[in-house]
């Protein structure tokens, strides 16, 4: 009895407070509980998606922060069958490919390692079976990221390249390039990519280097430090593309992983495929070594897709861990 009493005498003394608190304490508090709401909630909410209500169709994207060099995933979900999906970042056609059941469609989407920071949107439309065409949209943060910078003075002979070398470094990028821009349709890999060497990361992805005070192209991978002769895995199956010694980056393989996803392998000591060769995920395909120009050995691993050179470790995350395409389903009409 006594302690009811007690209570009751505590719950008035909180609501008698309350009544004393004035309107802008209470517009204050307001902003608070805004504040603390938008904290606890996930960032996906705040994405915007614009589809037709009466046929549902839900595109997110994660991470949903998102930063230059970063690989986004897409999902698309859908409520029937579907006849394609035509969905770009700017100009750039994104690939999507059907998951296990008719509802689940995934795309990966690069950022490249120079993009500016700002609002981005994947938007396009998914023209259903039977004809119906539903817009989407959803937009994106890339936040601004500050890769470290090396500078180094060096004598100008060892910059400067002569005729000879610079011809053929011209021809081995326009090589590069048709391969980046050759789009294979099928999905080769499967969920996460392995790491192609067990090791340690010397040199990280995007740093600027500035050889006696000129700005030199950003390092579009990651230096993996391992010792000459350690076999070096393939990130995930694939097709090769190319396995040749090149003058910057010395025997280099590249491997096509369908849908516009391409990974590069340099400084070999020695190469165990040749082109035209189909891998596995884990085969090795060559050696670590210090060929091209290079200071030590070690594995520079690149990745490509669609043009965007993206950061190779972030095909290792979780989150590219998916069901396995369902090509062999068939279609229910
Ligand atoms: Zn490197």
């Amino acid at each position: 009895m006594r302690r009811r009493l007690k209570l009751s005498r505590i719950s008035l003394q909180i609501t008698s407070r309350l009544v004393w608190f004035s309107s802008h304490q209470v517009v204050r508090l307001f902003c608070l509980f805004l504040i603390a709401i938008s904290l606890v909630l996930p960032q996906s909410l705040f994405l915007q998606t614009v589809s037709n209500p009466a046929i549902p169709a839900r595109l997110s994207l994660q991470p949903t922060k998102t930063f230059p060099g970063d690989v986004l995933r897409a999902d698309l979900k859908v409520a029937k069958g579907v006849e394609t999906v035509n969905l770009f970042l700017g100009s750039q056609r994104i690939a999507f490919q059907r998951q296990v059941g008719l509802d689940h469609w995934l795309g990966l989407v690069g950022i490249d390692l120079e993009t500016k920071p700002g609002g981005y949107s994947l938007k396009g439309t998914v023209v259903f079976e039977g004809g119906q065409i539903v817009e989407l949209e959803q937009v994106f943060q890339v936040l601004p990221k500050a890769f470290p910078v090396q500078r180094i003075q060096v004598e100008e002979k060892y910059v400067t390249l002569d005729p000879k070398a610079e011809k053929r470094v011209e021809e081995e990028s326009r090589k590069l390039k048709a391969i980046w821009q050759t789009f294979t349709p099928q999905k080769l890999w499967q969920g996460r990519f392995l790491s192609p060497v067990a090791s340690q990361l010397t040199s990280g992805f995007g740093r600027r280097r500035i050889v006696n005070n000129q700005p030199r192209s950003p390092h579009s991978g990651v230096d993996l430090k391992a010792t000459t002769g350690t076999p070096i895995k393939a990130g995930n199956a694939g097709n090769v593309v190319l396995a040749e010694d090149l003058y910057f980056s010395g025997n280099t393989v590249v491997l096509d992983h369908g849908l516009g996803l391409y990974t590069f392998y340099a400084h070999c000591s020695s190469m165990a495929v040749s082109p035209g060769d189909t891998v596995t995920r884990g085969q090795v395909i060559g050696e670590v070594g210090a060929t091209g120009r290079v200071t030590g050995p070690h594995l520079h691993w690149a990745c490509r897709l669609n043009e965007a050179r993206v950061n190779p470790l972030e095909l290792t995350k979780v989150w590219m861990a998916e069901a396995p395409p369902a090509n062999k389903l068939t279609r229910s009409r």
